[in-house]
C-alpha cells in the first residue's frame, strides 16, 4: 500500500487567508482542492509539498453566477458533479457539462473540482508509476532523473496534458482569474498552458485559481469527443474540443479546434479553423478540418495505445465533433 508522506495541512476559509498561507509556506507549499490528482502524486513521491493548503472550505470558490447571455463565472472549487448537474451550464454551455461528465468516475467527480482539473499534472507511462518502479528505471527528467525515456535525446519532457476540460475551455475562449499575495490577474485559458511536460503551466506556484469566466454564449456551438480505452473511466489519450461561431447567414464566422491528450499543452489547430471560417459546415469542410487536425497531431509513445493509431484517430474524432455541431443546428 502506498502511504502519503508527512505534511502540514491548512484549511483556510477565505481566499485572502489562503494566499497569505501560501506566501508564508513558500515553494514547499501547494494548494489542494479534491485531492484526486495531488494525493496520488504525493503517494508516488512525484509531488512532495511540505505544506498543503486546502481550498475546499472556501465558500467563495464554490459559487456559480451568471448565464449564457452575459457570461458565467464558475468558482474553481465547484465539483465536477455540480458542473454536470448545474441547470444553467447544461442549458447554456452543454459542452462543459458533457466533458465534465466524461472525467474519471462518479465518486471521483464528487471530490474533483473544475479548478483542479484545469491545473492537472501532465501524464506519462514512465512518470505515473510508484517510487520503486521509477527508481528501477533510474527515474526520468520530469522527476529525480536526467533522461527522458520517451525521447532520450530530448532536453524537454513530453508528458501529456490530460485534462478533459482544458481543451474545452481553450476552445470556448474562457478566461481564468488568479489571486496571490501580489494581487490578481486574469488570463486567457490558452495562455495558461506551456508546451513542456515539466513546466506545464504559465502560473506562479503561489497563485490561487479563483474563477473560470465563460464568455457570453452568442452564436457559438461546441462539442467534445474523447478517445480512451475504457468507456467507464480513463484519461483521454485524445480529446477534441470544437467551438464554432455562426453568422446570421448560417456560415461559420469563427472556429477553434483544440486537441488534448497529444502534447504537453492543448494544441489549437489553426489550419482546421481556416478550412471552416467563411463556409457553411458541410461534409467537404469537415473532412478538410479533420485532415488539418490529423497533420497537426503528433502524439508520442508515452500513454495508452499506439501513437500512430492515436494520430490517425484525430481525423474521425474531429469529424465526429463537427458532425455533432452540424446536427445541433
Ligand atoms: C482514477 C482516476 C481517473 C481520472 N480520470 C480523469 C479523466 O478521465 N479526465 C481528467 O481530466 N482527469 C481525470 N482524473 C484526474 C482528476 O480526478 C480530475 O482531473 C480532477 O478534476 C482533479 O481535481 P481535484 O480538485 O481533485 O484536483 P487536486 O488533486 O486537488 O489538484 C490538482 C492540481 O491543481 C492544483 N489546484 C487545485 N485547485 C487549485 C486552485 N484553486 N488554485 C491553484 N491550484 C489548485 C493542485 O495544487 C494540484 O497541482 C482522474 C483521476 C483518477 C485518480
Ligand atoms: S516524457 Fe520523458 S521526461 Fe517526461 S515524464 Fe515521460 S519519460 Fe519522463
Amino acid at each position: 500500500m502506498m502511504r502519503l508522506p508527512q505534511f502540514r495541512y491548512l484549511a483556510p476559509r477565505t481566499t485572502g487567508d489562503a494566499v497569505k498561507m501560501m506566501a508564508d509556506a513558500g515553494p514547499d507549499g501547494m494548494f489542494v482542492a479534491g485531492g484526486t490528482d495531488l494525493y496520488p502524486n504525493m503517494k508516488r513521491r512525484q509531488q512532495t509539498p511540505r505544506t498543503v493548503i486546502s481550498v475546499a472550505r472556501i465558500s467563495e470558490l464554490q459559487q456559480c453566477e451568471g448565464d449564457g447571455n452575459g457570461g458565467m463565472r464558475i468558482g474553481a472549487g465547484v465539483s465536477l458533479t455540480d458542473i454536470c448537474e448545474d441547470p444553467v451550464i447544461n442549458r447554456d454551455y452543454p459542452v462543459v457539462a458533457q466533458a465534465a461528465g466524461l472525467i474519471s468516475t462518479p465518486v471521483l467527480r464528487n471530490m474533483g473540482t473544475i479548478g483542479g482539473n484545469l491545473l492537472l499534472d501532465t501524464r506519462c507511462n514512465y512518470y505515473d508509476q510508484n517510487y520503486e518502479w521509477r527508481k528501477g528505471v533510474n527515474f526520468c527528467l520530469k522527476k529525480d532523473g536526467d533522461t527522458c525515456w520517451v525521447a532520450p535525446s530530448s532536453p524537454k519532457c513530453w508528458a501529456v496534458q490530460s485534462s478533459d476540460l482544458a481543451p474545452v475551455m481553450v476552445a470556448l475562449g474562457a478566461r481564468l482569474r488568479f489571486l496571490s499575495s501580489r494581487g490578481e490577474r486574469i488570463i486567457d485559458t490558452a495562455s495558461l498552458y506551456n508546451d513542456d511536460g515539466i513546466n506545464y503551466l504559465h502560473k506562479r506556484h503561489d497563485e490561487l485559481l479563483a474563477e473560470i469566466h465563460l464568455p457570453p454564449r452568442g452564436r457559438v456551438r461546441a462539442a467534445y469527443e474523447k478517445l480512451r480505452r475504457r468507456g467507464s473511466f480513463d484519461f483521454p489519450v485524445l480529446g477534441v474540443a470544437a467551438a464554432l461561431e455562426f453568422a446570421e447567414d448560417g456560415r461559420v464566422s469563427g472556429a477553434r479546434i483544440v486537441l488534448g491528450g497529444v502534447a504537453p499543452a492543448p494544441i489549437e489547430v489553426s489550419g482546421a479553423a481556416r478550412e471552416l471560417v467563411g463556409n457553411s459546415l458541410d461534409r467537404e469542410q469537415i473532412a478538410a478540418a479533420a485532415e488539418a487536425s490529423y497533420l497537426k497531431a503528433r502524439p508520442l509513445d508515452n500513454t495508452d495505445f499506439a501513437m500512430n493509431w492515436r494520430k490517425q484517430m484525430a481525423r474521425p474524432y474531429v469529424s465526429r465533433a463537427l458532425e455533432r455541431i452540424q446536427t445541433s443546428l
